[in-house]
């Protein structure tokens, strides 16, 4: 079996959802959801429409905020019955976080923030991933171990479709021994923390790089931001000269996008940078070096200066 591990019902888990389905047509192996949370996770039910074999859920309230040697005995014990193949959990603070200590329990390997998986004509699972700074892309197989443990960034893979219920699926809620409930953490308090924006949400992103030359530009992507209803991105060049947030910054050390339409202006097109957005449907690049590495994803370039471009942009959408 491929076993999903989530927490919550959400895109995160439908896209390893979608990914582990073409796994399973290629491997023949089943496809388990197994969800760890409060009690919203008594809507997990929908999972069953996107055509996986089980959903198993842990409901329970104190689980509501993550333990982690709780979430740890639960799900140790969950997966020891189940004795998947391979695990996938999205690279968020939940899986970052939960599939390492399971790896270790289960003395297995890890291959974290995946960008890609795959089998080989063998069988062998592989696990694509950056490595070296993000300037090449390695793939691990693990021969001898099981379960083979995955993490995948957000907005990696596509969605699944919703293809309606196998024969046969089933949903179910397991109950779990009190003791393993008690715990040596105390929480004392909890503060969620929001970020600024959510650049993974929207559907148009201007992204801007070093080539805007000036913090004071940044008013110009932001304006053009806001006309097409779109969020700002930047370049590690950019957040590290605090030009703006690290909350916007896109890439290997940044947050992985997926909009319809991405716009980089003034941005190299590093390898790490482009890690975080070369699936966006359409990339439009502005780069006044024809050069620039960017252009080789992009499939609209401009070679201008990316200032005075923007400016023109936002003329013509201001005059229509
Ligand atoms: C481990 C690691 C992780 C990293 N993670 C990230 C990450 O998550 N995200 C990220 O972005 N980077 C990341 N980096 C950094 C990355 O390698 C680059 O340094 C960075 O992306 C460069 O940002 P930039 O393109 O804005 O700047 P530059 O590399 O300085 O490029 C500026 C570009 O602007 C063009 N330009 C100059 N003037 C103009 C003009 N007037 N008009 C139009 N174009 C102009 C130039 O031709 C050039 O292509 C990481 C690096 C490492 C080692």
């Amino acid at each position: 079996m491929i076993l999903i591990l989530g927490n919550k019902v959400e895109r995160s888990v439908l896209e390893l959802i979608g990914k582990a389905i073409n796994l399973s047509e290629k491997s023949g192996m089943k496809v388990g959801v197994f969800l760890i949370g409060g009690r919203e996770l008594e809507n997990a039910e929908r999972l069953l429409d996107y055509g996986v074999d089980q959903v198993f859920v842990v409901s329970d309230e104190r689980l509501e905020r993550f333990v982690s040697d709780v979430y740890l005995r639960v799900s140790e014990r969950i997966i020891k019955d189940m004795d998947p193949e391979i695990i996938l959990s999205p690279a968020d603070t939940f899986g970052r976080s939960l599939m390492p200590m399971i790896a270790a329990k289960l003395e297995t390997g890890l291959t974290a923030d995946c960008t890609e998986l795959d089998f080989d004509e063998k069988g062998n699972f592989l696990q694509t991933r950056p490595a070296i700074g993000g300037n090449i892309m390695a793939t691990i197989v693990i021969p001898y171990h099981k379960p083979k443990m995955a993490t995948v960034r957000p907005r990696t893979f596509n969605i699944a479709k919703e293809i309606g219920r196998k024969k046969g699926a089933k949903l179910e809620f397991l109950k779990i021994p009190d003791e393993y409930f008690e715990s040596n953490v105390r929480l004392l308090s909890f503060k969620e923390k929001r970020d600024e924006v959510n650049i993974q949400e929207a559907d148009v992103i201007v992204a801007a790089g070093k080539g805007l030359r000036r913090k004071e530009n940044m008013e110009i992507v932001r304006e053009l931001a806001g006309l097409v209803g779109g969020a700002v991105g930047a370049s590690r060049a950019i957040v590290d000269a605090k030009w703006i947030s690290h909350d916007h910054q896109v890439g290997l050390s940044g947050k992985t996008v997926k909009p319809k339409v991405y716009i980089a202006a003034g941005i190299s097109g590093a390898v790490q940078h482009i890690a975080g957005m070369q699936t966006s449907e359409m990339i439009i690049a502005i780069n006044k070096d024809k050069f620039a590495p960017i252009f080789k994803v992009a499939d609209i370039g401009i070679v201008a200066d990316a200032k005075s471009t923007l400016e023109e942009i936002i003329r013509r959408l201001r005059s229509r």
